[in-house]
């Protein structure tokens, strides 16, 4: 199965008796195998182009638009489920001091440290330009701050040059009223207050109380 000159898979027909295959049958299994490797490679572009538009190139995160219909899907499944918002701080700075592509390097690693720091279960995703998010479904807000907590430590400590994160966190749970676009509002809200009182912290948005933690 060829395709540009390359082998992308092969077919092996098999009889007992010699001279079994007749030309006629070697032709018609020659064009069965093009007319297959044609829908195979269909198939496999496919899913390549799936993958491309729910990711991130750069940090190979998910894109906003793949945690939104995760987010979506999770409100109308789940009983519960967190958001956290990193955004990171003076980032402008990196970029004037060190470069761009140093400032690719810094988001490409704080990416990888909140794709360590999360489970299976989790979506990781770039959510602008130099802002990230995390849904965790079916998590106590508690479970969201420790998570919270862990990737920001591990971001001031581990990053080169180093740089910090602002977070907001914001949860909901059934019954009430929810919607994806309250949810990241109040994330939003927390992640405005991280910024307005220092950056390099964690505010919560839960139900009407802002605070920091
Ligand atoms: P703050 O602490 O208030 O968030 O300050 P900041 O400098 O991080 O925020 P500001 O919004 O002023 O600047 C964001 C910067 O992020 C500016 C922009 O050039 C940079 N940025 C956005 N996307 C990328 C990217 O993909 N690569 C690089 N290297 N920089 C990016
Ligand atoms: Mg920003
Ligand atoms: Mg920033």
């Amino acid at each position: 199965m060829q395709q540009n000159k390359e082998t992308k898979g092969l077919c092996i027909a098999l009889a007992c008796e010699p001279y079994r295959f007749t030309f006629e049958m070697f032709k018609l299994l020659e064009s069965l195998v093009q007319h297959s490797t044609l829908a195979f490679m269909n198939a496999m572009l496919r899913e390549e182009l799936e993958k491309l538009v729910i990711t991130d190139y750069l940090t190979k995160l998910h894109t906003r638009r793949y945690l939104d219909e995760v987010i979506q899907t999770s409100m109308s499944s789940d009983a519960s489920g967190a958001l956290i918002l990193f955004d990171i701080d003076n980032f402008k700075q990196i970029n004037d001091v060190y470069g761009h592509q140093t400032g690719d390097g810094v988001l490409i690693q704080v990416a990888e440290t909140m794709r360590a720091n999360i489970r299976d279960g989790d979506v990781a995703a770039r959510w602008g330009g130099e802002e990230l998010a995390v849904y965790l479904p079916k998590v106590p807000l508690s479970d969201a701050i420790s998570i919270a907590r862990r990737i920001t430590e591990k971001v001031r400590e581990q990053t080169v040059p180093t740089v910090t994160v602002s977070c907001g966190v914001s949860w909901w749970e059934r019954p009430g009223c929810e919607n994806a676009e309250q949810l990241f509002k109040r994330a939003d809200a927390a992640l405005y207050m991280a910024k307005e009182t220092g950056k390099n912290c964690i505010f919560v948005y839960d139900d009407c109380h802002l605070y920091k933690v």
